[in-house]
């Protein structure tokens, strides 16, 4: 439990309250209404503004430093923190790439080698760690990570991206193979796209995920292109389906009859339109019989100075683009849910951001790996990072990757994968049930010790699911919740 106050009074920038408060809910630190002599204070410190690297933070802690009763932090590092998980230094960027997208480059862990590490998830851990070591005698409580005693996250994501005329598809892969001198899996490609005429391998590739992940008790989470395609959205690959049309709608069913979540798949045209993003949500809305909470870029194409803002306008509650497309790794240095910030206005967006840390071709596409079971493997060692901070992995696994659509091996490596994150015992929750249980744990606040130590605390947001206060043990501790 802490309660933050300020050395010298001294206020800090809209950027560095920003990502105080970030470090804080990733900490799983309670804040404390009212101050006491019985629980650890936060006092930030640092007259000088100084402009500190990556680099100087990782190597020297972040700058958090626990004494007796006190933790304190620099304030130039929790610019820093804003600069990485507010994307601040990605919005300042003019670079685009083809698709109109901030190269990865332009992230200031991809520039510096960083990006396979959580770095600001493992700042918040320091934080907590440092809470711990400067508690002494004094009462310390975490919130539980994630629910029913779960230590961390995992969420599988879907990006419906091909529905229709398949064998287009198998065809463009067979090409790719083909230049990638890949001419064994060229002939298995051939063989099973044979097999497959007169039949619906894509719908069967779906099914075949919905199974596999009924199986293991995930829900997962699917994003649908909505909108009309036409020969140029062809050309460009963009929209290559129609939402309303048999094949989709029966997509849909399946989807619904696992109890998956359909977010939309914001077409090429949402970068530049912010107005698509209300027509489409609506228009998915009514396919799926339900509101839209979540979106993701098709291309992640995404600004991350505009397109949130436009997202929230448009009624969504999260984004999850925030990934990169040719490298597997966490952009934003989180793997949670953060805040997006908005540089320009120097305030949060009210809008929340739930980044991937893997996505199944990014290996190949980018790497020339075209071993399904390599690109699980790197989804393992980031699960892994996941575990270690006890935070949240979300994958990428496009359900077009079948044989006959020119992906030999991809649905056993599927399959492999979602065992390996079984055993690892995660919550496994759709993006927005992740998304509710995070608001409600970023909202608890202790207003009150009682003398038998009892803490009263109170809970604005509420959850399904119980929300526990740990000591620093991880041992579950009484809690008097008050009336809301
Ligand atoms: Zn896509």
């Amino acid at each position: 439990m802490i309660h933050s106050v300020r050395l010298n009074e001294s206020t800090l920038s809209p950027s560095e309250q920003h990502g105080l408060d970030l470090l804080i809910d990733l900490s799983r630190a309670v804040p404390v209404v009212r101050s006491s002599p019985n629980i650890v204070h936060l006092e930030v410190t640092g007259g000088r503004k100084r402009a500190l690297t990556v680099g100087e933070c990782v190597a020297r802690g972040w700058f958090i430093e626990p004494a007796d009763g006190v933790v304190r932090i620099d304030r130039n590092a929790l610019d820093v923190v804003c600069d990485i998980a507010g994307a601040s230094k990605e919005q300042a960027s003019t670079k685009r790439d083809r698709y109109g997208r901030i190269p990865s480059m332009q992230s200031p862990l991809a520039a510096t080698g960083k990006e396979r590490q959580a770095v600001v998830s493992r700042a918040a851990m320091r934080l907590r760690y440092a809470v711990i070591q400067a508690a002494g005698n004094r009462l310390v409580r975490f919130v539980a990570p994630w629910p029913n005693g779960r230590r961390w996250a995992a969420a599988m994501t879907h990006d419906l991206d091909v529905v229709s005329y398949w064998p287009v598809f198998s065809a463009l892969r067979i090409a790719e193979l083909a230049r990638k001198r890949e001419l064994a899996r060229v002939g298995r490609v051939l063989a099973a796209a044979g097999r497959a005429i007169g039949t619906s391998p894509v719908r069967d590739g779906i099914q075949f995920i919905l199974r596999k992940e009924d199986e293991h008790g995930v829900r997962s989470t699917w994003f649908v292109l909505c909108g009309t395609p036409s020969f140029s959205t062809w050309r460009q690959g963009d929209l290559t389906y129609l939402p309303e049309g048999a094949q989709a709608r029966q997509i849909l069913g399946d989807i619904g009859l696992h109890n998956g979540e359909v977010g939309l798949h914001g077409s090429f045209e949402t970068l530049d339109r912010g107005d698509a993003f209300t027509e489409q949500r609506e228009r998915l809305a009514k396919l799926a019989a339900g509101s839209i909470a979540g979106v993701r870029q098709h291309f992640l194409r995404l600004n991350p100075a505009t397109t949130p803002t436009s997202m929230a306008a448009a009624g969504f509650a999260y984004d999850s683009s925030q990934g990169f497309a040719d490298r597997n790794g966490f952009r934003l240095g989180v793997a949670d849910v953060v805040p997006t910030w908005s540089a320009s206005d120097q305030r949060a967006t009210g809008f929340d951001e739930i980044p991937f840390c893997w996505m199944d071709r990014s290996l190949s596409k980018y790497g020339g790996v075209e071993d399904p079971a390599m690109w699980v493997q790197d989804a393992q060692v980031l699960a892994e990072e996941c575990r270690r901070v006890e935070g949240l992995w979300v994958g990428v696994w496009h359900p077009n990757l079948v044989p006959a659509l020119g992906y030999p091996d991809a649905p056993e490596a599927f399959s492999t994968l979602l065992s390996s994150l079984s055993e690892g015992d995660p919550f496994f929750g759709t993006l927005a049930d992740i998304l509710a249980w995070r608001s409600a744990r970023r909202s608890v606040r202790v207003r009150s010790v009682g003398s038998d130590e009892i803490v009263e605390a109170e809970l604005p947001v509420a959850t399904r699911h119980e929300v526990v206060l740990e000591d620093a043990n991880g041992v579950a501790c009484a809690t008097k919740w008050l009336p809301q």
